[in-house]
């Protein structure tokens, strides 16, 4: 499983379970898992809703900016805001306020009789920070409350937010074959600050040593628009079956009520765990702009790599036009494989191995040991 793969994984995850759970939002939750799965198969085209877009808008900025810059994303939210995609009640007017000249940090404070929203907009788009951060816990922390606040200002909202990522950021740095419920549940636990939702994480290993009953873990856990009736509810959905994408989406469809949201936050849940390659191609081919999709998510996966790497020519230490190469061609797409040149140190290191090999070699191999070299030195 590489990096990239998980990149890709978690973002298709987000997109293809708010699409799939877009056509059930409202309903009692009177169907069963199967019958779930099977209205999702027999449908057209999948068409995906606020969530995603929002989520396709903050990873597009962390890119372009290199980083969070909350004026660059409240502008990307106005410029793809579309009625169409359903946006939250709460997201729609602080989005009208920050149009009609209110600053976003007066804004987001406005509403709910000065409150703030803990509506679940904030965690439900989440999944950029956790991915482009996931090496950097307090970072992701510090960017997920700031993300939050640009329409999210309630301290619940914010806390449905940070808990997201940090359960997305265990799946992401977690392979498939050593996931641990228990310490996943406890990794969770450490971000918690607020009552209800370390009511609602407690009960959850106690709900899944029951059988799965939807009209109890709505009443339990929620399955509401507030962060705190969803964002439990997802990560419960996420552990029936951590691993199968069909499933624990499918259970989280058959509940009923925000079902994009929760749907959503699910399968971002286990795209991040199994990466791209365990979604069901059958869904994702029928997934409305998928190319789209899968480039913001490689797109943010380099700027990830660039910003683990720390922005800067590895040779020369320029921070001026600088990409990241592979250094084994035929290697993974992790981190570590990658190395970050600027153009002038790209062309001398290619001309240096011209002349350093009389044969010719693998490329790859020769900037790995003049790396470690640089390294060393
Ligand atoms: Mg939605
Ligand atoms: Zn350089």
């Amino acid at each position: 499983m590489t990096s990239l793969e998980k990149f890709l994984g978690t973002i298709l995850g987000v997109a293809l379970g708010d699409a799939v759970g877009a056509p059930f939002e409202g309903t009692p939750a009177s169907l069963s898992k199967e019958l779930v799965t099977e209205k999702i198969e027999n449908l057209q085209t999948l068409t995906y809703t606020d969530d995603t877009q929002m989520t396709l808008d903050l990873a597009s900025s962390l890119s372009a900016r290199s980083g969070f810059d909350p004026n660059d994303v409240v502008q990307r939210f106005l410029t793809s805001y579309n009625p169409a995609r359903r946006y939250g009640q709460t997201t729609s007017t602080v989005l009208q306020l920050i149009k009609d000249g209110t600053d976003w940090i007066q804004a987001s404070k406005q509403v709910m009789n000065g409150e703030g929203s803990y509506g679940n907009g904030a965690a439900m788009r989440i999944a950029p920070v956790a991915l482009l951060y996931h090496h950097d816990k307090e970072k992701m922390l510090e960017i997920a409350k700031a993300s939050s606040e640009l329409t999210h200002a309630h301290p619940l909202g914010i806390e449905g937010a940070i808990i997201q990522a940090a359960a997305l950021r265990f799946a992401i740095l977690t392979s498939p074959t050593d996931f641990d419920p228990a310490e996943f549940l406890s990794e969770i636990k450490q971000v918690i600050t607020q009552e209800v939702y370390a009511q609602k994480i407690n009960s959850i290993h106690q709900l899944l040593e029951e059988p799965i009953d939807p009209v109890t873990i709505r009443e339990r856990l929620g399955c509401g628009g507030e962060a705190f009736n969803s964002v439990p509810t997802a990560i419960y959905c996420f552990l029936t079956d951590p691993t199968d994408f069909i499933s624990s989406v499918s259970i989280a469809v058959s509940l009923g009520g925000d079902t994009d949201t929760i749907a959503s936050m699910t399968g971002a849940l286990v795209g991040a765990l199994t990466g791209k390659p365990a979604l069901p191609e059958a869904w994702l081919e029928k997934l409305e702009n998928r190319e789209t999709i899968e480039r913001v998510a490689q797109s943010l996966f380099f700027t990830h790599v660039k910003t683990v790497l720390g922005h800067r020519c590895e040779m020369c230490l320029s921070q001026e036009g600088i990409k990241a190469y592979k250094i084994d061609p035929a290697g993974p797409d992790n981190v570590d494989n990658y190395i970050l040149l600027c153009a002038r140190c790209k062309r001398e290191s290619e001309e240096e191995e011209k002349e350093f090999f009389a044969k010719p070699r693998k490329h790859g191999k020769y900037r790995a040991v003049y790396r470690k070299a640089h390294r060393r030195a």
